[in-house]
């Protein structure tokens, strides 16, 4: 018997050989990798109990195995390896349980983000993490990046909501982190251990989040300025007023055009920069708080804003800010997405660096993030096909990189390292920290068998 024979017969017809439908795996949000690997096969496990057979033949047979949800990451993360089975968890994808009285539910990772709160939904529950592509992208995929999105300011990223999971670890064996309870201080959190790990140590194969109760209604505020650093002076403003918005956005004049383009909602193109602040809670809380926001954005120069009176033009302005990635790839053939966070007393250097960047290496960028948390998520346009402008860009990340890191900023706030970051790490993260991670990581996959390639 060969490998191919092995896995049949755990998976039956959920196993994938041909060539053009490996190709399909191959790819990811991120880009194009310079070498297309494909892997040996694909396998759509429907259980633990499959996951951890087939993580078996993987050892015995010294192939890797790389986990994928929905494969919307930006960095590389689902990229397949030399020797690889991709892991598709499409056949995983059952709510397993949503319980109201403890205000949980258990499910399998493919479940789609945007489907569980429709569930939720009609139990006025909530489960915050948005990683702006609900339609499509998974718990699971949250889970093992710790995606946020634009909620985060006030909601935290998804490991605030992860209580309990179940993981398959790299020799097969089948473990629990914690317990489906609310409060939880025995033993290490092994449950943030796995959230985050990008599928490096384990695979994950059910997964028990904490909800909250939905916020009895949302309004969003979309405030213009002519002046970017008016518009960042703003935010501070925002924050030091006492009230928790769930959102603060930020989208240049680049950005609202090219929005506006493609889409067109009306957005005023003539500003030098547009921000999104929305504010959730009880209705008449939040009427209360949109007056007291109506002042500090007039104290804080704000030119325009339209404030949503309706569940529709409340969508609207989402509709908008959502489409901006899309957008953007109608521009230019390669749209490299970053995701870094800084202090939020910097954020206006970094932005005016990010700026002078673009303009010395001749890239076109569109700047919009979770302002509120110090996210920023500049979208490089470029042609890849373009050494020219491939050499550039390279430059132009370098840099970038080297002065996040110099004020004390991160590589990544929710989008995770994956492969196209890798090579940053000693340069981000404390060097003996980094180390122990380097233990960690061969302490649960001594033979590098788990997503190889990706992060550590
Ligand atoms: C237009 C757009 C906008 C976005 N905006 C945001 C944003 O605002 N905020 C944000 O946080 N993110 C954002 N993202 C990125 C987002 O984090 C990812 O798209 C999403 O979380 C990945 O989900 P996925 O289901 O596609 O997972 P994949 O991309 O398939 O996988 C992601 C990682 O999870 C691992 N993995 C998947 N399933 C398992 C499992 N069962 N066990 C172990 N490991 C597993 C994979 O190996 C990989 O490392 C955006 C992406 C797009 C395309």
């Amino acid at each position: 018997m060969n490998f191919l024979d092995e896995l049949k017969k755990v998976c039956g017809k959920n196993l994938l050989t041909k060539k053009e439908d490996l190709y399909v795996y191959a790819y990811d949000t991120s880009l194009n990798p310079e070498k297309i690997i494909l892997p040996l096969c694909v396998v759509f496990p429907k259980n633990s109990k499959e996951i951890s057979e087939i993580v078996k033949i993987a050892n015995k047979y010294n192939l890797t195995l790389i986990p994928r949800a929905q494969g919307t990451n930006h960095c590389g993360a689902t990229r397949p390896s030399e020797n690889c089975i991709v892991m598709h968890f499409s056949k995983m994808n059952k709510i397993i349980e949503i319980n109201k009285e403890n205000l949980t539910a258990i499910v399998e990772p493919n479940v789609v983000i945007g489907e569980l709160n429709k569930e939720l939904d009609k139990l006025n529950l909530f489960f915050p993490p948005d990683p702006s592509n609900l339609a499509v992208s998974t718990v699971g995929g949250a889970v093992a990046l710790n995606a946020g999105g634009p909620r985060t300011f006030k909601y935290g990223n998804t490991k605030d909501y992860v209580i309990n999971l179940e993981v398959v670890l790299a020799d097969g064996t089948i473990i629990e982190t914690a317990k489906n309870i609310a409060k939880n201080a025995t033993g290490y959190n092994l449950t943030n251990l796995f959230v985050g790990s990008e599928g490096t140590l384990g695979i994950i194969s059910k997964i028990t989040l904490k909800l909250i109760p939905k916020p009895q209604a949302s309004f969003v505020t979309l405030a213009y300025f002519d002046k970017l650093e008016t518009c960042l002076n703003c935010v501070n403003n925002i924050i030091s007023s006492g009230f928790m918005p769930s959102t603060i956005d930020l989208m240049d004049n680049q950005t609202l055009k090219t929005i506006e383009n493609f889409n067109p909602c009306n957005l005023l193109t003539d500003m030098e920069a547009g921000l999104l602040i929305e504010l959730d809670g009880f209705e008449k809380c939040i009427q209360e708080e949109m007056m007291i926001l109506k002042e500090i954005l007039e104290k804080s120069g704000s030119k325009k804003y339209i404030q949503a009176k309706t569940k529709e033009e409340n969508e609207n302005i989402w509709r908008a800010r959502r489409s901006a990635f899309s957008a953007a790839t109608q521009l230019k053939p390669n749209v490299i997405t970053e995701d870094i966070v800084v202090p939020r007393n910097k954020i206006i250097d970094f932005v005016n660096k990010i700026r002078e960047l673009s303009k010395k290496y001749d890239i076109q960028v569109l700047i919009m993030g979770h302002v509120g948390d110090g996210n920023i998520h500049p979208h490089f346009l470029l042609d890849l096909e373009n050494k020219r402008e491939k050499m550039r860009h390279e430059k132009l990340r370098n840099e970038l990189y080297a002065y996040a890191i110099s004020i004390n900023g991160v590589l990544s706030g929710e989008h995770g390292i994956g492969n196209t970051k890798k090579k940053f790490l000693p340069d981000a993260i404390d060097k003996n920290a980094l180390d122990l991670m380097k233990k960690i990581k061969n302490l649960l996959d001594e033979k590098n068998i788990l997503n190889t390639g990706k992060t550590i």
